[in-house]
């Protein structure tokens, strides 16, 4: 059975199990939630997020030497670097302006909130963006390696990359080396893919076990309008860009995404669903590893289309809720924070709310309004991290296509690179 169907099937059973156990109304303390659920499901989850969290390093270090070696031997690297954040900083500005133009027209903070009891929630401050700019360079790479600090990784493994494309013989020799290590952690993806399936019941089972329903209906409108958006990107402004900048059937493409798409709903984070990601945009998609290995990972670390589109409607939704009025330049502010907020935000669960902090901070609405949309955002980080994810891999063929770097064989055969079990 192919592995889209697994993972759904594990998806659909982890609900089913999950509401079972929430509208049976067992206690936390009994024995099928405290041993079941909270204990062995959980640890299953947690098994299959560390397994996918433990390839993220190691991948991107050993792919990106390769790609930024074979990169830097035909010097076009600054090209494709400025194309690829270009185009990342443009797809988060539009997603967020779908978000406020939608949220304006919907309104979904008039009158909303009645009975939300908001507790006291402890913000963390965000790094400053001078602060978010030195962080990219590393002082220490063991260091950067050891925190997962991606930025830093990447730029590490792109400056060894390209000192190996003129290191002449030794280069050469090293390059293999990593040629090789980078097939080795390919197959290790493909191994712990096979996973997925029971780490994503695991996952939906704990998750809808503890989903607080009445939160959504008191926010419906506010959460209505952050899937709509989140939809509307995904089916419109995607499509439009691969037709439009790289002539490719945007079907075939959004198809071939739904194995990292269903991984990046089940775990809500870029970051743990990278390899899953990286391995479909190369194999599945056709981006050769020049582009994909430093176009995907930089993605997955300052491209949240998905996040700019939460925090667009969750600004419009809080300023309503408080009755303060934005002006044109507010709304050109939010878009401008909320562009440099999603480079900032970490792949990780939750960080899309926080940095939220900055946008709020930026038009002078009080930062407490978090408070009121805490409630809803877990099932909505899932769903915009599902479209962050499908945004790097947008922005990353698009970039390939144009630097002919795109296998079109590989694009148009819906069989390539699917997983059929390991040999
Ligand atoms: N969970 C999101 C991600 O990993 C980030 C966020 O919006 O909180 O892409």
């Amino acid at each position: 059975m192919n592995l889209t169907i697994r993972i759904l099937i594990g998806m659909a059973a982890g609900l089913v199990l999950g509401l079972l156990v929430q509208w049976s109304g067992v206690s936390a303390d009994h024995f099928l939630r405290a041993f079941v659920v909270d204990g062995l499901l959980d640890a299953g989850g947690d098994i299959f997020i560390r397994s996918l969290m433990l390839m993220v390093v190691p991948l991107v270090f050993v792919s990106l030497i390769c790609g930024a070696a074979s990169l830097g031997g035909h010097g076009n690297m600054g090209r494709v670097g400025l194309k690829t954040i270009g185009l990342y900083l443009l797809t988060t500005a539009i997603a967020i302006t779908i978000a406020l133009v939608l949220a304006l027209v919907v309104s979904p903070g008039e009158g909303a909130g009645d009975g939300i009891e908001t507790t006291a929630f402890q913000i963390s401050e965000p790094a400053s963006i001078k602060d978010t700019l030195v962080d990219i360079f590393p002082r220490n790479p063991v260091a950067a390696m050891a925190e997962g600090n991606m930025l830093q990784v990447i730029v590490f493994a792109l400056l060894i990359g390209v000192a190996l494309s003129r290191s002449g013989a030794a280069g050469e020799r090293i390059r293999g080396f990593f040629e090789d290590l980078n097939e080795l952690m390919m197959k290790l993806i493909t191994m712990l893919i096979q996973l997925a399936p029971y780490g994503v019941f695991c996952l939906m089972a704990t998750l809808f076990t503890n989903v607080g329903w009445e939160e959504i209906y008191k926010l419906l409108a506010y959460f209505l309008t952050v899937v709509a958006a989140l939809v509307l990107h995904m089916t419109l402004v995607y499509p439009t860009l691969l037709i439009v900048l790289g002539r490719l059937n945007p079907v075939t493409f959004l198809l071939k995404m739904r194995e990292p798409m269903l991984v990046a709903f089940s775990t809500a984070s870029s970051g743990a669903t990278l390899p899953v990601t990286l391995r479909t945009i190369k194999e599945r998609v056709g981006v050769k590893n020049e582009i994909a290995a430093f176009a995907v990972p930089l993605g997955a670390t300052i491209n949240m289309d998905g996040t700019a589109i939460m925090q667009g409607v969750a600004t419009v939704f809080i300023a309503q809720f408080y009755a303060i009025d934005l002006t044109v330049a507010d709304y050109l502010m939010v878009i401008l924070t909320a562009t440099m907020a999603s480079v900032g935000t970490a792949g990780v669960p939750g960080v899309g709310l926080i940095m939220l902090t900055m946008v709020l901070t930026q038009v002078g609405l009080p930062v407490e309004g978090i408070m009121l949309i805490i409630g809803v955002d877990r099932l909505l980080d899932m769903l915009r991290t599902a479209v962050n994810i499908t945004g790097d891999g947008t922005v990353s063929t698009i970039v390939a296509r144009s630097e002919n770097e795109l296998d079109l064989e590989t694009f148009e055969n819906p069989q390539a690179g699917m997983v059929v079990g390991v040999k």
